[in-house]
């Protein structure tokens, strides 16, 4: 389908500011084919760039590359309100790990799905999951139309690490660049303090022989490091490095806990990171050095954590989240500013889960891109557009949204998901695991 977005509003190329553009944007077999300044659409040159399928008026609107959420946990989604105001170690071990037992692949399929609807709806294109049944996420995404990094997450508890990893080599072998290429798949230990050694290397063994990367949760908290201290007298960080995990494409989720040398290490490994500011807040876990490592040169993207731990799937929200509480916590306003939020919600998370032409409006990349409304009050007036993206913007907004060249949500409608239907099978699912108030 070739689709011409007509009179759109663009930020300058880079990444600012001002007032923005007026464009004009192609679209066909998935990429943008052209973004150039607007021309009327029935001017010759359009004319001869025709014909197009259908060409949307973007009058009045922005455009965004799609957000990208790198680290949720999509099956979790049906905890939501499960277990709030609890530390991590409880919450995990007392409320969520005794629930996921019971889990079935229809459950965690319509929890994914129920994450993935309101994600898109907020303008999220990519997200990225590490979880088990992944078969059934990997339904729910391929269906839903949204372009997903996929992992199979692994632990030794009850001696399953093994079989675990197993499962994780077969969910690769199979769904590797599945869906024309939108699933992408990693193997997901869940971190350096729920898998031994032996677990990691063997990890590591296979991730290079599928040539995929290795999704991990790293640092998260204060017990996390004293732990990993105590067993192996070296960072979380360093352990993963000693058992050959750094040696891969590596997407490490939180990273709150890093010393000076974990950074140069991170660095020198190019680990891409998954900051988590809402989740790290509310399970108390503590503040990422978000400006260190981005000062390091590290690849930052944004993650939700999940629906259980946030309890949004909102990338508004963590764009927002990460630029004011890094500025409170350095007592410094000029820290992580809007023009890098906005990329750590885009490109950069693009980047973070080590996708080639994903986050950036440029010809002969993704078509995954959102149209915004801006014409609610909390955007007037017409001040720095991204500092109001920022600052002031919210899913709401959001009009359209676009994954591979086509369209998943127009004007208060998903038009791959049937929403009522995900919310009945949500609600009864939650009922039968006893999620909800007895009342
Ligand atoms: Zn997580």
């Amino acid at each position: 389908m070739r689709i011409l977005i007509s009179d759109v509003v663009s930020l300058l190329k880079d990444g600012s500011s001002q007032g923005g553009h007026r464009v004009d944007i192609g679209v066909e077999k998935g990429e943008i084919l052209f973004i150039e300044e607007h021309i009327s659409w029935d001017s010759e040159k359009r004319q001869h760039q025709g014909p197009w399928d259908r060409i949307i008026d973007g009058c009045g609107r922005l455009v965004l590359p799609g957000f990208v959420n790198a680290h949720t946990h999509l099956g979790m989604t049906l905890l939501r309100g499960y277990g709030d105001d609890l530390p991590l170690m409880t919450w995990l071990q007392e409320k969520m790990w005794p629930v996921e037992e019971q889990l079935t692949p229809e459950d965690v399929y319509w929890s994914a799905l129920l994450a993935v609807a309101e994600m898109i709806k907020g303008g999220v294109t990519t997200c990225a999951d590490m979880y088990f049944h992944m078969e059934a996420v990997a339904e729910a995404a391929a269906e839903s139309g949204i372009r997903a990094f996929l992992s199979r997450g692994i632990q030794d508890a009850a001696g399953s690490g093994l079989q675990g990893l197993g499962e994780a080599v077969r969910f690769c072998r199979q769904w590797q660049g599945a869906a024309d290429g939108r699933i992408t798949t990693a193997i997901g230990p869940h971190a350096p303090y729920t898998c031994s050694p032996e677990l990691l290397q063997r990890t590591a063994a296979w991730a290079a022989q599928l040539e995929v990367p290795i999704h991990i949760h790293v640092a998260e908290t204060t017990a996390e490091v004293e732990e990993i201290a105590a067993r192996y007298g070296t960072t979380p960080l360093g352990m993963l490095a000693a058992n050959g995990i750094l040696d891969l494409p590596v997407t490490a989720a939180h990273c709150v806990h890093m010393e000076e040398a974990d950074i140069l290490l991170a660095a020198e490994k190019d680990v891409r990171i998954a900051h988590c500011p809402t989740s790290n807040l509310k399970l108390g876990s503590g503040i990422a050095p978000v400006p260190k490592m981005l000062g390091a040169g590290l690849a930052i993207g944004l993650g939700t954590d999940s629906a259980a731990s946030n309890n949004r799937l909102d990338l508004w929200q963590e764009m927002r989240t990460a630029s004011l509480l890094h500025k409170g916590s350095n007592e410094d306003p000029t820290v992580v500013p809007a023009t890098t939020a906005l990329k750590m919600a885009t490109d950069f998370g693009a980047k973070a889960l080590h996708l080639e032409k994903v986050g950036q409006l440029l010809p002969g990349w993704k078509a995954d891109l959102i149209l915004v409304d801006t014409d609610g009050l909390h955007w007037q007036p017409a001040s720095d557009l991204t500092g109001r993206v920022v600052y002031a913007g919210e899913r709401a907004d959001v009009s359209m949204v676009m994954v591979d060249g086509r369209i998943l949500y127009e004007d208060g409608s998903l038009l791959t998901i049937d929403e009522e239907k995900v919310s009945c099978e949500v609600e009864k699912r939650a009922q039968r695991l006893g999620l909800l108030p007895s009342n």
